[in-house]
Parts: structure tokens; C-alpha cells; sequence
């Protein structure tokens, strides 16, 4: 149902006159007033409908609306709406028992934060504090959040402003065959180069002295960029041979992204911790945690944990986690996920490739995919900014919400798309591809 134009006009004025937007100068912006959404749509005041292919922030995994997470947060809402995080309480509890049955084996502790970044933050803290060294490793593609520590380890350019070069973050390369810095042939050479690659960075900054290498198991913001077989493995037995904590940063490949519910699931590997937000309740509220390995967990048993948040556990977030962990179960999401992905998405975007010119490269798994754009395919050289800007713009005249990153569409619709939503979205990637076909790189 569009809003009347005279409640609209009112939202988008307190909108221009109060509101503070992320990651943005304040003046020329122009987002949609958002008034519904329901599966895989969402639609503005005016009754514009958008098929979402972004998943907002790839965090709607479930899907908007799912009728049995609304239920669990008003149930819980009428029960019990806060208690302080040093209280135990069922709700809690069943989502730590939830989140660590879906976890890989032997992880079976769960701290509770309230989004991704401040897993980051603790999952690094309580690294350090284990193993008593100061530095953390990060790649250079990646995105880790942006409060301090997590801000400091992503290799993003986002990072850039804030960056006081102080934070006692170390970089490395990780595979990217598509761009390789390895000079690689194929996916098995850019994996073993890689590996060794980290294994010289971590001597030659010295391994007594990193407490963790930080590593999305699939490069998400950055790129979508799916490891080669072994590299994950090669990453953990590196972390064992020098001691460093292994921490996976899933906020945005796990429950479900992947077609797993952990990325880490594709190939049987064991982080010592798992960081954790967005699609464990699809944002309905506000949560975010780790996931903890035996190893830190034994330490903490009798030394004290230096943290906490007053909102740790919140009994609406993790009720709605419960009810979207639950309902994931229940309805097969995860497996549609990967279904998708294989037999849809997979197949449909090289389609996509094989008929477009300014399509360079095609990669994901699951509900989580790029197209990466050239404006020369022999060169690989990137769309530029303006054509990306078009790219986009006809999605959206055409229903399509589209998530343009750098030169690339990511295609992360939720994990519940059906076949024909699917499709539909593809076919419309298709018609606004074509704007893209013969544009300059500017
Ligand atoms: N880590 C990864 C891989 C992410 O994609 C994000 C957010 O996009 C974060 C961490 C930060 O999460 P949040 O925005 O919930 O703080």
C-alpha cells in the first residue's frame, strides 16, 4: 500500500532535515523512502517495487517479513524484552545451543554482540589476550567493519580516512586468480602461491608476534572471492605451525550465504573462532557474536573474559535468531541456497557472460555472486565509475535492486529466491548489461 503524498512528503523532509546517513556526504543524497517489504521485494512510498537482489546489506537472508521471526519477537517481546547480560535466560541459551549445532565440530561457545564489527572487535581481543602477542593479519581485499580495530583491518579503501597506521595490522595477498599478483596460471597455482605468500609474511613479521590472521572465508564487499580448494586449510595449518589464532570473519558468508551454513563448511575447515552477524536473524534485530573453538574456550574457563555489552544477548535478537535459525531449518533455506546457486544463478550469470562484452569474469557460490565488469576484456581493465552508474540505474528503472560495487554487481539475492524470482532478476542484469557493452572506461 503506497503512503498518502502528504505522509511521504512529511517522512522525507524529517528524513533530509534530521537524519545522518553511513559512508556519505550529507547534502546531494536521495535514498528511497522505504514503506514495506515482504519476501523478496521491498517497495517505497510512491509504490515502487523492487525485486531485491542486494539483500540490503546481504544480511536478509530469510527473506523480508518471515512471518515465524515476527512471531518469535512478539512472543518474546511480551515475555521478557531486556534483562541485564549476567543473568541467564532460555532465550539466550537456545540460541547460543542453536548457533553452535549449526557450527563446525568442537565449537560450541557462544559470545553475543549486536553486529558484525563488535564481533571483530572482541574475536581480535580475545585473541590477544590469549596469546599474549599484539599483531593481527588482514588481506588487503577484505572489510572487517568499521569501529576501530575491525576498521583498522580492512584492507578496503573504506579504511583510508580513519586509518591512523597504528593499529598493529599486518596485510597480506590473498587468491584472487582473475587479478592474481602470483602470476598464476590457474586456481591451484594461485592457491599453493598464496599459502606460501602468507607463510613468508608471517615469518618475516615475526609469528611470536601476531596473535591472529582475520580471514572472510569468502571475500565478500571486496569481491566475492571464492578460495581455491586447500586454501583455508593451508590457512589453519599455518595458524598451528606458529601458534596464531585462526579467526573466520562470516559475518556476511554465514547462515546460508554460501548454500552452508558456514562458507568454512565447503571444505571441512576448523577455525578457533567464528565471527557471526547478519543472516543468524536476518537484522529483524540487531545481532551479531562468535562463534568459539575449544582452544579459546579453555582458556577462558578460568582466566577472565576483559569485556563486555550491556545489550550482549539481547532476548529480542536472540529470539528472532531462534526463530530465523529454526525456520532455515525447517524450510530448507540453506539448501535452496546452494540449489540456487547451482543450477540458477551459477548457470544464468555465465549465460550473462558469454553474450556480454563487458562482462570480465563471473564467481560465487550459493546466494552469493559477482559479475566483474571491464571496459576491455583482453586488458581486464575496470568499468569505470560513470558506466557502473548506468549499469545500475537501469536495474532499478527496470524493478531490480542491484548492490554496484567498485566495478562489479553483486548478485546476493535472500536464500529464499525461488527459480522464477531467480529469472526475473537475471533478465533484467541482462537488459542493463547491454548499456555497458561498448562504454568507454571512464
Ligand atoms: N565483516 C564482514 C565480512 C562484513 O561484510 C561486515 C559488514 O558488511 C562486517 C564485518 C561488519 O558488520 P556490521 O556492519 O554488522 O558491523
Amino acid at each position: 500500500v503506497p503512503m498518502s503524498d502528504v505522509d511521504a512528503k512529511a517522512a522525507r523532509a524529517e528524513d533530509r532535515a534530521h537524519l545522518f546517513y553511513s559512508w556519505s556526504a550529507q547534502r546531494d543524497l536521495d535514498p528511497p523512502l522505504v514503506s514495506g517489504a515482504s519476501g523478496v521485494h521491498f517497495w517505497d512510498a510512491e509504490g515502487r517495487r523492487y525485486l531485491d537482489f542486494a539483500s540490503q546489506f546481504v544480511h536478509v537472508n530469510i527473506g523480508h517479513q518471515h512471518p515465524k521471526v515476527i512471531a518469535a519477537i512478539r512472543e518474546q517481546a511480551e515475555r521478557l524484552c531486556t534483562i541485564g547480560p549476567s543473568m541467564g535466560v532460555d532465550v539466550r541459551a537456545r540460541a547460543a545451543r542453536l548457533i553452535a549445532e549449526h557450527a563446525p565440530a568442537g565449537m560450541s561457545r557462544v559470545f553475543f554482540t549486536n553486529g558484525g564489527t563488535e564481533a571483530i572487535e572482541h574475536a581480535t581481543r580475545m585473541a590477544r589476550r590469549m596469546t599474549g602477542r599484539p599483531k593481527l593479519l588482514a588481506a588487503y581485499r577484505s572489510y572487517h567493519g568499521s569501529t576501530t580495530t575491525s576498521m583498522h583491518l580492512s584492507g578496503d579503501p573504506r579504511r583510508w580516512p580513519s586509518d591512523t597506521g597504528a593499529a598493529g595490522v599486518a596485510r597480506f595477498f590473498g587468491p584472487y586468480l582473475y587479478r592474481t599478483v602470483f602470476h598464476a596460471r590457474d586456481e591451484a597455482e594461485e592457491c599453493a602461491r598464496a599459502l606460501a605468500h602468507l607463510d613468508e609474511v608471517v615469518r618475516l613479521e615475526g609469528p611470536e608476534t601476531i596473535a591472529a590472521i582475520v580471514l572472510e572465508s569468502v571475500v565478500g564487499t571486496n569481491g566475492i572471492l571464492v578460495p581455491p580448494d586447500g586454501y583455508l586449510a593451508g590457512v589453519r595449518a599455518i595458524c598451528d605451525r606458529y601458534g596464531i589464532v585462526y579467526i573466520a570473519d562470516e559475518v556476511m558468508s554465514g547462515f546460508g550465504r554460501t548454500g552452508k551454513w558456514f562458507a568454512v563448511d565447503h571444505w571441512d575447515v576448523v577455525p578457533d573462532l567464528i565471527c557471526f552477524a547478519k543472516g543468524v536473524n536476518s537484522g529483524y534485530v540487531p545481532l551479531g557474536g562468535i562463534v568459539i573453538g575449544p582452544r579459546v574456550a579453555e582458556f577462558f574457563q578460568d582466566t577472565p573474559y576483559p569485556g563486555g555489552l550491556t545489550y550482549s544477548g539481547h532476548p529480542l535478537a536472540c529470539a528472532a535468531a531462534v526463530g530465523a535459525i529454526t525456520a532455515m531449518d525447517d524450510e530448507g533455506i540453506v539448501d535452496n541456497a546452494l540449489r540456487l546457486g547451482a543450477e540458477v544463478l551459477g548457470p544464468g550469470l555465465r549465460e550473462l557472460a558469454d553474450k556480454h562484452p563487458c562482462v570480465g569474469d563471473v564467481r560465487g557460490l550459493g546466494a552469493f555472486w559477482a559479475l566483474e565488469l571491464v571496459a576491455d576484456r583482453a586488458t581486464r581493465e575496470p568499468l569505470g565509475t560513470a558506466a557502473m552508474a548506468a549499469v545500475a540505474a537501469a536495474c532499478k528503472e527496470r524493478g531490480l535492486w542491484p548492490m554496484a560495487v567498485a566495478n562489479r554487481i553483486h548478485v546476493v539475492p535472500p536464500c529464499v529466491t525461488g527459480d522464477a524470482d531467480a529469472r526475473a532478476g537475471l533478465a533484467v542484469l541482462d537488459a542493463a548489461l547491454t548499456t555497458a557493452d561498448s562504454h568507454p572506461s571512464s
